[in-house]
């Protein structure tokens, strides 16, 4: 054992993983968590038969440190198929990747919602950054946001429809202003893996890697400030210096219970993420389901000034309108953000 005093700043997943890799070089670190519980941004709540989770978080399953420190083989995970349903109007538009999944095959073909041009550059983009290594997107010196890099390829009406509400989802900010290397990045993990919900919820995640810390102490609800720092003789800190600005990207994420729906609709949502174009309030949706039960997850994606009634009657008001056509009863048994 390593006699030196390491203190680990934060208890999110790079505060665990700091953990581990000081255990595993023999030493016997603090970890340091100025919240109630482990898991940072990761998080999740418990929901009778549900774990809502505080924000839509899809694990892309190809992450090379999920397979480093043998997370995917733990977690109970749930893919979506590589695709979407757009909601523009009446019936969703269901586009996807159909060499991976046939059932997208004629949709895709037949779609509107992207031009010939679109669907051939969507396939040869997607070949070409499915071989290309994080590390080389990255490198690229040219700088240039997701919105510019998408309107040099797609035509107007795909960018709109399918990448600006699926990628404001991921980015959780709705300009596309984030650097198309993100972007790159991303597209090349969804081409070259899946996306999946953990079926017991995110924080599962920080859980599991917390049950396998055996040489660290946990001190949760204890934030760190300078004048500890002279009783360690390093240490680790995991979060900014500076608090977050006040337009930091974030969500909010609405539960619904669905009292009498369309099955086969519900069924859809399920294993394919739903986004809304032109959308006032609600970015994505998809669908929980535990026994009979379902819960519709609606996302909002920025920084929303409104109350919680208000933003609960917005989100219900647009999911009836565009999504639920009228014809079912909604009600919001949760609220997160
Ligand atoms: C809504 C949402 C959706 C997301 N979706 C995805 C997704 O789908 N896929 C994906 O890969 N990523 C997603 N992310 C990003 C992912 O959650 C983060 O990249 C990751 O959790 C960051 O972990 P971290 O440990 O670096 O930071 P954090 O999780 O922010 O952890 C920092 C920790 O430090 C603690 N702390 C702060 N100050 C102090 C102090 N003074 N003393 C002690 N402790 C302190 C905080 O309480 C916190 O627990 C999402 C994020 C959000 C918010």
């Amino acid at each position: 054992m390593k006699t030196a005093k390491v203190a680990v700043l934060g208890a999110g997943v790079s505060g665990l993983i700091a953990a581990l890799e000081l255990e595993a070089k023999g030493f016997h670190p603090v970890l340091i968590e100025a919240s109630d519980r482990v898991g940072g941004r990761l998080r999740s709540d418990q929901h009778e038969d549900f774990a809502l989770d505080h924000g839509f978080q899809v694990l892309l399953t190809h992450y090379p440190e999920l397979k480093r420190y043998q997370l995917l083989s733990a977690l109970q995970l749930k893919a979506f198929r590589p695709g979407a349903l757009i909601f523009e109007d009446q019936d969703p538009h269901r586009i996807g990747d159909a060499f991976r999944d046939r059932s997208f095959l004629r949709s895709t073909v037949f779609s509107s919602v992207a031009s010939l041009r679109d669907k051939i550059t969507l396939l040869r983009e997607q070949r070409r950054l499915a071989q290309t290594r994080p590390e080389a997107i990255f490198a690229q010196t040219k700088e240039q946001t997701t919105l510019d890099y998408l309107s040099e390829r797609y035509s107007d009406r795909f960018i709109e429809l399918f990448f600006k509400p699926f990628y404001s989802g991921i980015f959780l900010e709705t300009a596309l202003s984030t650097s198309y290397k993100h972007f790159e990045f991303v597209f090349h993990h969804f081409a070259v893996g899946k996306a999946a919900l953990v079926v017991d919820g995110i924080q599962r995640l920080p859980e599991l890697l917390t049950s396998r810390l055996t040489h660290t102490e946990i001190r949760l609800n204890n934030a760190f400030d300078s004048s500890e720092i002279e009783k360690y003789d390093a240490l680790v800190q995991t979060y900014p210096n500076a608090a977050a600005p006040a337009d930091y990207n974030g969500c909010i994420n609405c539960y619904f219970e669905i009292e009498s729906a369309d099955k086969g609709l519900l069924k859809q949502l399920e294993t394919t993420i739903g986004l809304i174009p032109h959308s006032d309030y609600v970015n994505n949706l998809h669908v929980l389901s535990a026994g009979d039960r379902q819960l519709l997850s609606a996302t909002v994606v920025g920084q929303v000034e409104m109350g919680h009634a208000e933003i609960e009657g917005a989100v219900r008001q647009e999911l009836l309108e565009r999504i639920l056509k009228r014809r079912h009863c909604v009600s919001l048994i949760d609220y997160l953000s």
